[in-house]
Order: C-alpha cells, then sequence, then structure tokens
C-alpha cells in the first residue's frame, strides 16, 4: 500500500490573536479581522499581496522599513491589474503600514504583509463589479530559507505560470498556487527551495524569489520578460552589484544548463534576502561552496537594510523617528 507522507512539523501561525492589524478603515486585534467562507478571493484567488520587511537596528533604535515606496507602489500597480480599488492613496497607505508597526510596537525585524482581495459574497467569475476589501499586518520574522552552507535546491517538474495566464507582474495570490506546488514537492524531496523555468523551458525564479547566475565575473539574471515577479530586492541586488562591487550585469534570457556551469548561484528576495545556492539537485554549483560575489553582497546588503550606506538611505523609512 502505498501511503501519502506528510512532513512531520506543521508550519506555527506567525502572528498572535492579539497583534493589531489594519483591516478595512479601521484597526483591531487579528482575532476580530475575519471574512466569511462565501467570499470571493477565497474560492477564486482573487487577491493581491505585498511583503515588505523591517529591520531593527539596536544601535538606533529604530525599525527601518525597506523599500516602502517601491512595495506600496507594486501594490498599487497589482490592485490595478486586479481592478482592486483601494480606500487610500500610496502615502496614506505607507502611513498605515507604520501605524500597524508602531501599535504592536515591535522592537525586532519584521514581516508586513498588505493585502487587497475581492470580498463580495458572490461565485460570479468577474472583478470589476466587486466590493474589495484591504488588510494590513505583521509579525515579527527572521530568516525563511536559510542554510549554513548554503542552499540545496531543485529544478521543478512545475513550470511557471506564464504572463498571459496570471500576470506576474501583479503578486496574485491565486498565482501562489503554483509556487506552492513547486515549493512543498521540493520540501518534500529534502530541498531547501524549488527552482521553475518557464513554459519554453528557459529559467524563470525560485518559488518566491529572483535567481542570479554569475557566469565568468559577469552577473547574470533572467529579464522581467521572462514571467518572473520584478523583485524588489533584485532592483537592490543589481543596483548595489553595479555601484558597490562595479559588475557588469547580462539580463537575459537564461539556458537551463548555464545553471549547471555556473561558478556562483543565489536567490534574491524579500523573505529570502540573498542566499546563496550551491547545489543543484545534488549537483554542487561551483565549487560547492557559498560563492564570493553572493557573500559580498550579502555584507553589503545587510549594511544597506539597516541604513548603514548613506548612498541607500532612501531605502529604509524609520518607524518611530517618523510618528
Ligand atoms: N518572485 C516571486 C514569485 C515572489 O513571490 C517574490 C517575493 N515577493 C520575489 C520573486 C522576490 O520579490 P521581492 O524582492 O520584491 O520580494
Amino acid at each position: 500500500m502505498v501511503t501519502e507522507t506528510r512532513p512531520a512539523g506543521r508550519s506555527p501561525a506567525l502572528t498572535t490573536a492579539d497583534s493589531i492589524v489594519y483591516f478595512d478603515g479601521t484597526f483591531m486585534p487579528l482575532r476580530d479581522a475575519t471574512v466569511t467562507v462565501a467570499t470571493h478571493a477565497l474560492h477564486y484567488g482573487t487577491g493581491v499581496f505585498e511583503g515588505i520587511r523591517g529591520y531593527w537596528d539596536d544601535g538606533d533604535d529604530e525599525l527601518y522599513v525597506l523599500r516602502l515606496a517601491e512595495h506600496v507602489d507594486r501594490f498599487f500597480r497589482s490592485c490595478a491589474i486586479l481592478r482592486i480599488h483601494l480606500p487610500f492613496d500610496r502615502d496614506e497607505m505607507a502611513g498605515l503600514i507604520l501605524e500597524v508597526l508602531r501599535r504592536n510596537n515591535y522592537r525586532s525585524d519584521v514581516y508586513i504583509r498588505p493585502i487587497a482581495f475581492k470580498s463580495s459574497q458572490t461565485i460570479k467569475l468577474t472583478l470589476s463589479t466587486l466590493d474589495d476589501g484591504v488588510a494590513i499586518y505583521a509579525f515579527p520574522f527572521g530568516h525563511y530559507a536559510h542554510r549554513d552552507g548554503g542552499l540545496r535546491v531543485c529544478l521543478s517538474p512545475w513550470r511557471r505560470i506564464d504572463d498571459n495566464a496570471i500576470p506576474n507582474r501583479a503578486k496574485v495570490t491565486g498565482s501562489y498556487v503554483n509556487a506552492s506546488l513547486a515549493s512543498d514537492d521540493a520540501h518534500r524531496g529534502g530541498y531547501d527551495e524549488a527552482i521553475m523555468l518557464g513554459s519554453d523551458g528557459s529559467l524563470a525564479e525560485a518559488s518566491s524569489s529572483n535567481i542570479f547566475l554569475v557566469r565568468h565575473g559577469r552577473q547574470v539574471t533572467p529579464t522581467v520578460s521572462e514571467n518572473i515577479l520584478e523583485g524588489i530586492t533584485r532592483d537592490a541586488v543589481l543596483t548595489l552589484a553595479r555601484e558597490q562591487l562595479g559588475l557588469e550585469i547580462e539580463e537575459r534570457a537564461v539556458s537551463r544548463s548555464e545553471l549547471y556551469v555556473a561558478d556562483e548561484v543565489f536567490l534574491t528576495g524579500t523573505g529570502v534576502q540573498i542566499e546563496p545556492v550551491t547545489s543543484i539537485d545534488d549537483l554542487p554549483v561551483g565549487s560547492g561552496e557559498p560563492g564570493p560575489i553572493a557573500a559580498r553582497l550579502a555584507t553589503v546588503y545587510a549594511d544597506a537594510v539597516r541604513n548603514k550606506l548613506p548612498a541607500y538611505a532612501s531605502w529604509c523609512t524609520p518607524t518611530y523617528a517618523a510618528g
């Protein structure tokens, strides 16, 4: 008899019931911020979200929200694609995010999750005529995916959703079925992450992060037309690579086999930050050790996000000084 194997550890809840969230115009405890089972978005994945990090700095006694304006802007663009109308403008939303953090008095690294969704209680397949709901919550957060010595990843048999199926530029809740299948299979196979190819077989991204290769000292990453999310960390890493490391960058279509001959591979994302990949399908990447370029980028990134590099001070919005 074949038995279904279920990983032993269930994913723990990251929020506590009494943490304060913003929900449809007011602040309330998380336990009260609920929707009904008839909600359109629950049935059809008709929501959009953001993932934002805040970095606590002991020396400054401050919680810096990383690239807040860029995340808010992408949220608005995602909403436009799903025809969601928000009850606030970009500046007001940035203010609400900071207010959620202040009301919880977070003094640690945090992850912030804004979500907007079709809230009507209907089974009709439509978007424009439906009501919209919106919430913002946050929770203390450390590593998303990390392994000392680098991540062990696999190439997923699941293909990355095509932009003509669900727009990749939007962070649509429903599209994360694709990412979750890839990621769950990878975890069940003992890997840390899944790398996904597009339907044409070229490299796209990992389940929730963008991918970079180092080849002949140049940094290579799929272009934004390769069915990827336009990652904000991807943009930060491109900037830091050019400005701080003086690297040449190639944004282009990347073939699968380039992964096998790359000197380095690493992932970038709000959650994952910058994590080296040291094996793909159990084959070593480069030397099989975390590479020097990823390490240097991770060091400057760690300084930039805690407002230690004046050139990138505009990336860091203080939570408490602004209050
Ligand atoms: N791709 C996907 C599918 C993601 O969900 C994420 C995480 N938002 C990323 C890439 C990385 O994007 P960012 O750097 O903006 O977090």
